[in-house]
């Protein structure tokens, strides 16, 4: 049975005592909330992990929203996954689309970053989107395939059972645009089926595969009551308590 997820992405935002304070209120009011397999995660600024590992890493699961591909060396101002490993880590964001618009981060760099992260015994959540360009033009579906090909597709199948899939449409994130039920179960089937046809069935029914975008405690519910739809990553409202875990309760 694939985990139902349901991770946040603080981005750039909150100085260290919000985020303990926020953090705080998360695990308080989560700590009653999640069943069973469901997961509730907390995707962070680097500052923060090693606290929130610490406050809560057992009601919550800690990520990091980025890391370095190689182990350690010369490589000023970066971390790596070992880095985040060793403060009580679980998760990293591998891709999202902030980091492939504004830092340039290629496919294949992407994939030696899952690597990396998969090689620390980390969970990655791998993003993937189309632009609203590529939306329009109908070339979603190659360039998704294309991302998933050059980013993970190259993984074995041991690794690639541990990875996290989210589809992020690069239109809809921060934009107040989600995409539609239908819409996002469209293409959570086509991921689904890329993996099930480059991997097996078994392996494909097995990958959690997260929506991304404008996700919010009003949508929440439609998205996640979609087949594929297996949870989602949570910008904005990841930074209201009371917003994260009302999607969280949504697979209560
Ligand atoms: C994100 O940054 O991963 C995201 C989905 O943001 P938002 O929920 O704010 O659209």
């Amino acid at each position: 049975m694939r985990k139902k997820i349901v991770a946040g992405n603080w981005k750039m935002n909150l100085d260290y005592a919000e985020g303990i304070s926020l953090f705080s209120e998360i695990v308080n009011m989560v700590k009653d909330e999640k069943k069973g397999d469901q997961l509730a995660v907390i995707c962070a600024p680097y500052i923060h992990l090693n606290s929130l590992a610490k406050l809560g890493g057992d009601v919550v699961g800690i990520g990091a929203e980025n890391c370095h591909e190689k182990e350690s060396g010369a490589y000023t101002g970066e971390i790596s996954a070992k880095m985040i490993k060793s403060v009580g880590c679980g998760y990293v964001i591998v891709g999202h689309s902030e980091r492939r618009q504004y830092f340039g981060e290629s496919d294949q760099l992407l994939a030696q970053k899952t690597v990396a992260v998969l090689q620390n015994d980390l969970t990655p959540i791998f993003c993937i989107g189309e632009t609203l360009e590529e939306r329009n033009n109908g070339s979603y579906f190659e360039v998704l395939k294309s991302q998933l090909e050059n980013g993970i597709f190259g993984l074995s199948a041991a690794d690639f059972s541990k990875v996290v899939i989210a589809y992020e449409p690069v239109w809809a994130i921060g934009t107040g645009l989600t995409a539609s039920s239908d819409q996002a179960q469209e293409v959570h089937a086509f991921i689904r089926k890329e993996i099930a046809a480059k991997y097996d069935q078994a392996t494909a029914d097995n990958t959690s595969i997260l929506y991304g975008g404008s996700c919010n405690p009003k949508n929440a519910a439609e998205l996640f009551a979609q087949n594929d739809i297996d949870g989602g990553l949570i910008g904005g409202a990841s930074l209201k308590s009371r917003d994260f875990v009302d999607i969280v309760k949504t697979f209560n």
